[in-house]
């Protein structure tokens, strides 16, 4: 207590009370966290989602994503993005929804910082290459791989294996791939719904801004659409007559704004009357965060194009065959030889299967490094390849 009136003192170095002081009461709040699974001493001034933040941020899967493709695959220049900044970007609208919507912008951040980690090389093809080759033992989705990579490949400890995250965030990253599962009744707590709103905002924006620079799409294509014309007015109307070569920055800036703005101000309104009620009491009413209908209804006509004017593009084509192809190659030659797999994901095919352990392998790899593979397992060399 203060010495001159009866308040409680807050002591905004420790992060209950910061929560306490900031969040709003449907937040997820530390101090309600069910821990881990090999219980930890609590840090003096760091959340337990700050230091999951950070074990993922030093994880080496974390890492790797430097060196995977997002959408385009191969010899395609050096300016579109790549795993991780897709995720940078993921993290930083995430985080600014959460501040806004006074959520625990920890664990938002480690959300978004873990939801892409379990991709494989090579984009959405590598990922459609893996899920047939194990569609025996149940298919691949980076989602579940995820977990795979944080719970038992990272090697953090001695006495476990894994990253040992709180069960908030390893379970949010259960509900991203358990999604129907989670769709039943209850709602996902509201800071995994803003990283998947975050994730969708980023990537419609920077897949357009990535299509213009690469030449697969042109302006004048992009502006049939309708969110693409009120970005254009909105641009037009605060800057006067913008020079071309200018267009294209702004226009992705004004499409994540304007989806981050119209998120917020719809669910700011939302949360209001609810302040009071628990993060349970909202996913138990199955509240859902949500986009205006006009906005909704716009997004999908972006999707739709994108869909089909950009994933689809001919000259994607023919560079996504070849890496698919490559990947499905090793795949084969592996399963048929384990011995070739490195130590560790041998005494996995031991443990599993050789299917499992291979997948396992591959979906850790950059691009670059399964590139390199493939030129070992295709040459006359023997032996295991190396590990990641
Ligand atoms: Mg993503």
């Amino acid at each position: 207590m203060d010495a001159f009136n009866d308040e409680p003192i807050i002591d905004l170095r420790r992060y209950d009370d910061r929560e306490h002081l900031l969040l709003a009461s449907f937040a997820t709040h530390s101090r309600d966290s069910l821990g881990r699974i090999h219980p930890e001493q609590d840090h003096s001034y760091r959340g337990p989602y700050a230091r999951d933040r950070d074990r993922i941020l030093h994880s080496s899967a974390f890492r790797r994503l430097s060196g995977k493709m997002q959408v385009f695959t191969g010899e395609m220049g050096i300016y579109h993005r790549t795993r991780l900044t897709h995720t940078f970007e993921v993290s930083s609208v995430a985080r600014t929804i959460s501040r806004v919507l006074r959520l625990n912008e920890d664990l938002t951040e480690a959300l978004a910082l873990m939801h892409d980690i379990g991709h494989p090389p090579y984009g959405h093809c590598g990922e459609d290459v893996l899920d047939e080759c194990l569609a025996d033992v149940g298919g691949f989705s980076h989602n579940q791989f995820a977990l795979v990579i944080v719970q038992q490949l990272e090697k953090r400890y001695q006495a476990f294996d894994g990253l040992n995250l709180c069960r908030e965030t390893l379970g949010g990253q259960d509900i991203r791939a358990n999604k129907k599962a989670a769709s039943v009744g209850r709602s996902p707590g509201l800071e995994i719904q803003v990283v998947d709103a975050a994730d969708s905002i980023a990537y419609d924006a920077h897949d357009v801004d990535d299509a213009l620079q690469l030449g697969l799409l042109s302006i004048e294509q992009l502006a049939d659409l309708s969110i693409i014309r009120r970005a254009l007015d909105a641009i037009n109307h605060a800057n006067g007559s913008v020079p071309k070569q200018q267009v294209r920055q702004l226009l992705v800036h004004e499409l994540i704004d304007l989806q981050v703005s119209d998120l917020i101000n719809q669910n700011g309104e939302l949360l209001l009357p609810l302040q009071g009620r628990s993060s349970e009491d909202l996913s138990e009413a199955g509240l859902r965060l949500h986009h205006s209908p006009v906005l909704e209804a716009e997004r999908n006509e972006l999707e739709r194009f994108l869909f089909d004017a950009v994933y689809r593009h001919e000259r994607l084509i023919p560079v996504r065959e070849a890496a698919g192809k490559r990947l499905l190659v090793l795949f084969e030659k592996l399963v048929a030889n384990p011995e070739r797999l490195p130590m560790r994901f041998r005494q996995r095919a031991d443990h599993f299967s050789p299917a499992i352990a291979t997948g396992e392998y591959l979906a850790g790899m950059t691009d670059n490094f399964c590139d390199r593979q493939f030129q070992q397992i295709t040459s006359l060399a023997s032996g295991p390849l190396a590990d990641w």
